[in-house]
Order: structure tokens, then sequence, then C-alpha cells
């Protein structure tokens, strides 16, 4: 048998995982050793709760293709693949959630269209089989507006999973904001991709940390990251409220001409105000959300800390 010399890197983001960790580490194992390729897999314990570390350390101590790194805390998933890219050494990079949702068997077709094509990186759509309806709608939706704003195209189930190489992994890794939305660094990179589909798995163990209210929150911090479309939006009602103000009062002018003074205009005027006052109060609102990406880029804090490395 051929033995592929370049090893592959495989990096997974850990959280709560301890049910997972011994079965990926298999599947792992059992994919590449079938092929001959040579392998590392880059296990980040992304602050755990669980006993997600010690599944790691002892897979790492049963075989040393396995790297376990200790995040001091939980840094979120971004965080937690970039701490993993940072480590990967290998020529290729795979990056893999830990939960088995992202099936290993698709991973050598990737890399052999990532080789053979000569392309930077692949990725695999998923379709939404398993998800609620109100889930796959809300995504649905969420892609179609944002499509419209955002400076980089995002694509309905197309997610973190998915090959890369060494060239498209040292420019995620130059990319330094902590404010990261990998959707859209993927897409911002650029370099040539392919795409595969492949059918929704199930959730075997444990549970998905994303609720309703943290997707929309994470939809959101995309949007503002990669689009001033928000920005601009404050400029076109600022102009259309002067351009509705001014009409009025041309209104009113004209009617005072015609009529003479006409005292009532309470309920107007408390309209106005409240009206403007709202849309002034929104889009302090949406000025404060860029500031305050600003203010957390321009500290220029560590992505990510490490308490521990096995392997
Ligand atoms: N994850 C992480 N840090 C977090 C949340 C999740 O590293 O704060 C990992 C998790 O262990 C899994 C992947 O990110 O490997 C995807 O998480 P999850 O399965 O909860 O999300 P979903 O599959 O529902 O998108
Ligand atoms: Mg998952």
């Amino acid at each position: 048998m051929r033995v592929e010399r370049t090893p592959v890197s495989v990096v997974c983001p850990c959280y709560n995982e301890e049910g997972s960790i011994a079965r990926l580490v298999a599947a792992v194992a059992d994919t590449f050793g079938r092929r001959g390729q040579a392998w590392e897999l880059v296990l980040v314990n992304d602050g755990s709760r669980d006993a997600t570390w010690s599944a790691i350390s002892q897979a790492s101590a049963a075989d040393s293709r396995v790297v376990g790194i200790n995040l001091s805390r939980n840094f979120g998933k971004e965080a937690a693949m970039f701490a993993g890219l940072s480590q990967a050494r290998g020529e290729v990079v795979v990056l893999m959630d830990a939960d088995l949702q992202h099936p290993v068997e698709l991973v050598p077709r990737m890399i052999d269209l990532l080789r053979e094509d000569g392309v930077d990186q692949v990725v695999a759509r998923r379709t939404r089989e398993g998800d609620g309806w109100l889930r796959s709608a809300l995504s649905r939706l969420y892609y179609r507006i944002m499509g419209k704003f955002m400076d980089v195209e995002l694509r309905d189930g197309v997610g973190d999973f998915r090959v890369l190489s060494r060239r498209a992994v040292d420019s995620l890794l130059s990319m330094r904001e902590s404010n990261r939305f990998s959707k859209g660094l993927f897409e911002w990179i650029g370099f040539e991709t392919r795409t595969i589909e492949y059918r929704n798995v199930v959730r075997g163990t444990g549970t998905s940390s994303w609720s309703l209210g943290s997707l929309f929150r994470y939809g959101m911090d995309g949007f503002i990251s990669f689009s001033d479309a928000p920005l601009r939006l404050s400029i076109h009602l600022g102009l259309m409220a002067v351009v509705l103000g001014f009409g009025y009062l041309v209104w009113l002018f004209v009617s005072w001409i015609a009529h003479g003074v006409v005292a009532p205009g309470y309920l107007t005027t408390v309209a106005a105000v409240i009206l403007f006052s709202g849309v002034q109060m929104v889009m302090l609102g949406v000025v404060g959300e860029y500031i305050g990406r600003i203010y957390r880029e321009v500290k220029n804090r560590p992505i990510y800390l490490t308490a521990g490395r096995v392997g």
C-alpha cells in the first residue's frame, strides 16, 4: 500500500463532547488508516464543563497522533477553531465538528478533490434534514436578506465542515480580528472552492449548544461584521425624515397663508417627537454596535489562551 507521507491535520473544536471523543478518534483513524494517509487529529477543548479534557488526554496517551489543546475557558467555537488551525501542521487541514455530525467518510473524497483540482477549499454543503421547520425557515430567510447586504456571499447549509490547503489556513490565520465570523472569513479569503453535498446527520450524543436566541445573536454578529448597510440605512432614514419634515413644513406654511393660524397640532407634534426620537435611538444603537466592535478589536486581545497541551 502506498503511504501518503504529507500528513493531513483534522481540527475539531470540542465543547462538552465527552461522549464523542473516542468515537471521533476511532472514525478518523479508521478512515485515514484505510487509505494509508498519515494524519494528526487536533482536538481543542473549549472550556468544557464535562470530562472532555480527560477524554482527549486519554486518547492522546493511547495514540500519539492525537494532539489536545486545552483552552483556559470557553472562548466559543470560532476561537476554538482558530486555536486548532494555528496548531495544525498538515499541508491539508480538515475542519469538522467533534459531534460526528460531519461524516468522516466524506473527508477522503474532499481531500482528493482538493488535490486533483488544485483548489484551496472544499466545502461540504448539508441538506436541512432533521432541523426544525422554524429553524430551517429562519435560516433560509436570513441568507436571503443577508445576501443582499453583505460584502461576502453566504450560502445556506455551507458551514465550517471543509478541507483547506495550507495557503488557505495561513490566510485565515492572518486575519487577527477577535470578532470572528468564520462563514464570512472563509468567503472573504477567496481562492477557488469546490462544494460537495451530503445528507444532514442528526446529532448522536449530547445536545446542540445553539438555542434560537444564540443563533439570532450569531446571525446579527455576522451581519454587522461583514456589512455596513445598517450605517448607510441610518443616512437614508435621516434623509427621508428631513424630506418628510420639510414637506410637512411647506404644507403647514401654505395652509397658514390660506386659512390663517390653526392652533391645534398637539397630536402631530407628539407623534413626530416620538417617531423621530425612536428612530434616533435605534440608529444610535446601530452606531453603538459598530463602536463596541471597534472597542473590542482595538484592545487587540489574544483570540484564545491555552491552559495545557497533550501530544
Ligand atoms: N463548540 C465549541 N465551543 C462552543 C460551542 C460549540 O467548540 O462554545 C463545538 C462543539 O463541540 C461542536 C461544534 O462546535 O464540535 C458545533 O457545535 P454544536 O454541535 O453545538 O452546533 P451545531 O452542530 O448545532 O451547529
Ligand atoms: Mg453539532
